[in-house]
């Protein structure tokens, strides 16, 4: 019997995509799910963005690209990022990568090694401490508290770092809480961050352009950490792409080129037509952008409010993405069962908080990417099962 690498018993997964197959394997069997369970939104890419991929294709790009993306599409991503963040930044640093995963993969290739800490929030993005492991590093959880809105504290995560940290991950807003970081604490993290030059520091900001209060800081604003930062973004969430498989990050100029060597030991390069659509995406109209994001704050004002009248449920109000995280602790029912009773008997995909860490215990996540009447479709059969006790 062939006999598998140790590390892939490290290897964890995403709930979201095993509670979506169970859903539709229920509705293949004529049961009627309400679906809060995958982060994705519910838009079509814009039709402009749709048109530049198939002209693309029509056009004859069918070949190789370079491996760190077509020129122009990093030029594109550089002047964005100025427009956002008034940050310039060489598109020699940016790497165009088949999805926002990769950069968090290839950033786990790059630092973990058994021996060495890398540090995620918890609760977080599952892949984070999946990669951690699979790389051989040792996950170390930095608890994003409810009561601060599902920020962190800068002391406690500065507390964390030890000689053996190489890697600290960020995510804001974030993924499952839509916790938004304040400036102030990043501040006060970056501060900190020069007495440990050894760390290197990822930060997600996949979710960066749907913030419905404030504005969103991003780490390469900080100058300090320009020779340490990786950023992690995409046309996922902002521009409705999760399937054309697009994302970029930014490297310090010294790992630019480790980076892309890892590109050309896996992928080689993105699919051609999906580049050309991400020109079209950075520097078309912003319109449908304002569209969808207006849709999904007005969705956060119907469900929050409505998660709060629940039994046994209360829910902060998140600053960003398109994810409620509501308490359930008072329903009397750990956090797995409650989603695998949701789904079985009560008819909602949503996803228990202990799929993105340990510290989601007590926490559902629930998608708001859905239209207004399947919220409230979802907020009443919750309703009704939670009533039946
Ligand atoms: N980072 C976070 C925080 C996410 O929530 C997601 C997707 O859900 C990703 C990265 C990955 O995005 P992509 O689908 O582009 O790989």
């Amino acid at each position: 019997m062939p006999i598998l690498s140790d590390r892939m018993s490290q290897l964890g997964t995403e709930a979201a995509f095993q509670v979506l197959a169970r859903a539709n394997a229920l509705q293949r069997q004529g049961h009627d799910i309400v679906n809060l369970c995958i982060g994705q939104p519910d838009f079509q890419t814009p039709a402009h963005i749709v048109e530049a991929g198939r002209k693309a294709l029509a056009d004859g790009h069918h070949g190789y690209t370079l491996a760190n993306g077509i020129l122009p599409l990093r030029e594109a991503v550089s002047a964005d990022l100025y427009r956002r963040h008034g940050v310039e930044i060489s598109p020699e640093r940016v790497l165009i990568v088949p999805g926002g995963k990769v950069t968090m993969f290839f950033a786990m290739m790059m630092f973990g090694q058994p021996g060495v800490e890398i540090i995620h929030p918890n609760p977080g993005f599952p892949i984070y401490e999946s990669a951690i492991r699979f790389s051989g590093a040792t996950p170390v959880s930095m608890p994003l508290h409810e009561s601060k809105g599902f920020s962190f504290s800068a002391d406690e995560v500065l507390a964390l770092i030890t000689p053996r940290t190489r890697l600290l991950i960020l995510n804001s807003p974030a993924n499952p809480t839509g916790g938004v970081v304040p400036k102030s604490e990043l501040d006060r993290l970056v501060a900190g961050l020069a007495r440990h030059p050894h760390v290197a520091v990822m930060s997600d900001e996949i979710y960066g352009e749907m913030l419905y209060e404030g504005t969103h800081t991003s780490l390469t604003t900080y100058p300090e950490l320009a020779d340490r930062l990786i950023l992690l973004d995409g046309w996922s969430k902002t521009y409705a792409m999760t399937g054309w498989r697009l994302g970029y990050s930014v490297w310090p100029a010294e790992w630019a080129a480790q980076a892309e060597r890892l590109a050309i030991n896996s992928h080689s390069c993105v699919n051609a037509s999906a580049q050309y659509a991400g020109i079209a995406a950075l520097t078309g109209p912003r319109e449908p952008v304002e569209r969808m994001v207006a849709a999904f704050a007005e969705r956060r004002r119907y469900i929050i409010p409505a998660l709060n009248q629940l039994p046994g449920v209360t829910c902060v109000m998140p600053g960003g993405a398109f994810y409620a995280f509501p308490n359930v602790t008072g329903t009397g029912i750990d956090s797995r069962t409650l989603q695998s009773r949701l789904l079985e008997e009560g008819g909602v995909a949503s996803l228990s908080g202990t799929s993105f860490g340990s510290f989601g215990e007590g926490y559902l996540r629930l998608s708001y990417a859905a239209s207004m009447p399947v919220l409230a479709e979802a907020v009443g059969r919750i309703g009704a099962f939670l009533a039946k006790g």
